[in-house]
């Protein structure tokens, strides 16, 4: 296969409108002195081991092998931009993720969980984010000035729809996080480097499994068999005496995903996986239009705005003082796929 090559920094697109080409050039400079400017003092990240800037590069090279197969032009994400914070410096702003990527800074920031395949697992998963289609755009509104995303893999946001809510936020997820446990399932879980931890992992998720025989067990655990299969963190902590979980992301959201994939699939008569692999290729290279036909041809004209509206994530701003509006519940999103 041809080799594409490089990108130098994430966000190389920029729109506005009433912009001259130094405007865009001025716009360019700034997202690529913030991706490379990674001294971030509001992160309060720890130093890294040299076995941690390892695997980041592991991962590095492994993100930018599937951008070539998806036809995206391969991007580096230095180990500098990913910021491994401990739990008690975790910014409460971001209190329900482990981890996540900040356009601002364009950084990706990693709540330790002292497990080096939960270190691979999530640090793929935001690199996808990172390395994936992105556009920025030039954003006016009331006290808020300056540089937003347009576009983020399949994301697609505007001040005039939704306060700035991502269009298709939920099925950009939903890839992301299906290609981050692909990872995990031939790379992590096969590697010898990574196998003391995956056979302690797998010990664990015995035990619960045998819990889950008897009527307390499952009480107790309030998980399902399908949820201790998606684990990828167990940990007991003595002060406590308790268990500390961690599964795979998007569970709702990659249902959703999956039953439209399966949809298409039957009705196109297209093998499920290269279904994927269309909307795959979308989110990496930002190119939406063969997406939006296969949708509005298999399900009718409108469709895919329509899937686009129904699968935003919550808005950014909030108008005339009202709260910001959240987007639809996952819940809505499915029913809409399945009456289809
Ligand atoms: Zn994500």
């Amino acid at each position: 296969m041809e080799k594409l090559p490089k990108r130098e920094y994430p966000v190389e697109r920029v729109i506005g409108r009433g912009f001259s080409e130094e405007d865009f050039e001025i716009a360019r400079k700034l997202m690529k002195g913030r991706f490379e400017e990674q001294n971030i003092t509001a992160l309060e990240e720890r130093q890294k081991t040299s076995e941690e800037i390892r695997i980041i590069q592991q991962v590095n090279e492994a993100t930018n092998a599937l951008l070539q197969r998806y036809g995206a032009r391969p991007l580096d994400v230095p180990p500098g931009n990913v910021h491994i914070i401990s739990p008690e410096h975790w910014p409460e702003s971001h209190k329900d993720a482990s981890a996540f990527y900040e356009f601002y800074l364009q950084a990706i920031a990693y709540q330790d969980l002292e497990r080096k395949t939960a270190l691979a697992y999530r640090t793929f998963h935001e690199m996808l984010h990172i390395k994936f289609h992105q556009a920025s755009q030039f954003v006016e509104n009331g006290s808020v000035r300056g540089f937003m995303p347009y576009r983020s893999g399949l994301g697609l946001s505007s001040p005039k729809r939704h306060g700035q809510a991502p269009y298709f936020h939920k099925p950009n997820e939903a890839v992301i996080e299906t290609l981050a446990i692909e990872y995990w399932k031939n790379e992590i879980e096969k590697n010898p480097e990574y196998a003391d931890e995956i056979k302690n992992l797998n010990a664990f998720k015995k035990v619960l499994l045998e819990c889950m025989r008897t009527e307390e067990g499952r009480k107790n655990l309030a998980l399902t068999e399908e949820n201790i299969q998606e684990l990828y963190y167990v940990n007991y902590i003595e002060e406590a005496d308790k268990y500390k979980f961690d599964r795979f992301s998007y569970e709702e959201e990659r249902m959703a995903l999956k039953t439209l994939i399966r949809k298409i699939s039957e009705r196109k008569k297209i093998l499920e996986h290269e279904v994927f692999d269309i909307f795959a290729k979308s989110a990496a290279t930002g190119h939406m239009v063969g997406l939006a036909k296969l949708i509005d041809g298999c399900f009718g004209k409108g469709t895919f705005k329509k899937l686009g509206e129904m699968s935003r994530g919550d808005s950014i701003f909030s108008k005339d003082g009202v709260a910001k509006e959240p987007g639809p519940s996952t819940k809505d999103l499915l029913d809409f796929i399945k009456n289809l």
